[in-house]
């Protein structure tokens, strides 16, 4: 028995925002959410601007979400949106704008005060349904375009929170390779390694089902046919859009199942340390692959299959390879972010039994 959904219509392929003006005008009046470049660099913001400028639709656009957002940017956005007067939001950027737009979408209709506190997002206690949202992936990593989360910097915690509601989906994603071509090649790499974070920890996770897994190894086939792509940089707009809808179909997974230990581990590395999310998880997957093999030994192996791998240890070393980090941890670091990490949602849907030892043995492992 499971349950599957996913309400975001996807439209692939070059020129997809040019070519389909009505999916991409979702109201009268748009707020359009972007990162401080990536709207720009990507060429993405343009082709919104032109789109919107044809069909007479004011918008106003806020281009103020650095990496990682933090809730009081999305704060700052939900009263910009508001005064502006826009009903519907256009999110463009890698996962930070993405999730960021979720939670203005939120607070451009529920305004804080007496009974909704900033805080209360993640208690879900916001009474008016938020402004519908599309979507314009620049990274083909996160998924955001295709899940209800959104994962917010929370300074007061020193950590990082997420919400999820089935009314922060997404109502369309475009992906368009266009838009990721030029990225610096790390952050492309990193990227790829948090969209096969997902489909690993989907596909392994206690809340899988036949159709997550399903998808989860099609995503992972598709990465597996540009492995080289990612070490060497050679990509070119096709290969990015099916990198896109890999990462897309990700989302589609963690949707369904969640992640586990390897994103709730990866937050203090990015908190504390700095290291771009993707990377953070990357850091963290080969033990943890290591220990679903020894619950779930064929999952294991036919997920290294679909990407093109015999053994762990050549997928390990291929994840060394794109992901350098000379990062210096200590042991008394672990010791303190495993009281946080320890309690995180995503510990109890995990292959493998976890303890606060067991992370604190995984960070040595990973990180020493
Ligand atoms: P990101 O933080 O959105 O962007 C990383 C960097 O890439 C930024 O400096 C950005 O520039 C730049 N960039 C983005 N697109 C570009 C382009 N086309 N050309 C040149 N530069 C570009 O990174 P991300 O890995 O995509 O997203 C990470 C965030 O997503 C984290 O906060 C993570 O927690 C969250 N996340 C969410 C989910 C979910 O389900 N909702 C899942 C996983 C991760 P600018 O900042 O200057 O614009
Ligand atoms: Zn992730």
């Amino acid at each position: 028995m499971f349950n599957f959904l996913m309400p975001t219509k996807i439209i692939t392929g070059e020129f997809s925002v040019l070519n389909n003006s009505k999916d991409l005008i979702y109201g009268t009046k748009a707020m359009i959410v972007t990162g401080k470049t990536s709207g720009a660099k990507s060429g993405a913001l343009s082709d919104v601007i032109k789109v919107l400028e044809e069909n007479n639709i004011p918008y106003l656009v806020y281009d103020k979400i650095g990496n990682n957002p933090t809730i009081e940017e999305t704060l700052e956005g939900g009263k910009q949106a508001k005064n502006f007067g826009a009903d519907f939001l256009i999110g463009i950027g890698g996962g930070s704008p993405l999730d960021a737009t979720k939670a203005i979408a939120v607070y451009a209709v529920n305004e804080t005060g007496t009974d909704f506190d900033m805080y209360d997002i993640f208690d879900l206690k916001f009474k008016n349904k938020p402004l519908p949202m599309v979507a314009i992936p620049t990274t083909a990593g996160t998924g955001s375009e295709t899940t209800p989360y959104s994962i917010l910097t929370l300074h007061k915690e020193k950590n990082k929170r997420s919400f999820a509601s089935p009314d922060v989906f997404y109502k369309v994603a475009f992906l368009d390779g266009r838009y990721t071509l030029n990225l610096p090649l790390q952050i492309a790499r990193n990227t790829a390694v948090d969209a096969m974070c997902h489909l690993l920890e989907g596909f392994t996770n206690k809340r899988s089902s036949p159709a997550s897994d399903y998808i989860a190894l099609e995503g992972l086939r598709i990465f597996g046919k540009h492995l080289e792509t990612i070490i060497n940089g050679d990509f070119d707009t096709e290969k990015c859009t099916e990198l896109l809808w890999a990462a897309t179909l990700g989302g589609i997974v963690i949707s369904q199942t969640g992640t586990t230990i390897v994103h709730s581990m990866g937050y203090p590395l990015t908190y504390y340390k700095d290291i771009p999310h993707g990377m953070a998880n990357g850091l963290l997957l080969g033990e943890y692959l290591e220990r679903t093999a020894t619950v779930l030994p064929e999952k294991v192996k036919n997920a290294l299959i679909m990407l093109g791998f015999d053994k762990l240890i050549d997928f390990k070393e291929y994840l060394l390879k794109i992901l350098p980090c000379d990062i210096k941890f200590t042991k008394e670091e672990f010791e303190d972010w495993t009281a946080t990490t320890i309690q995180a949602k995503n510990v109890p849907i995990c292959p493998f039994e976890v303890t606060r030892e067991d992370e604190i043995e995984i960070f040595n492992k990973c990180l020493i």
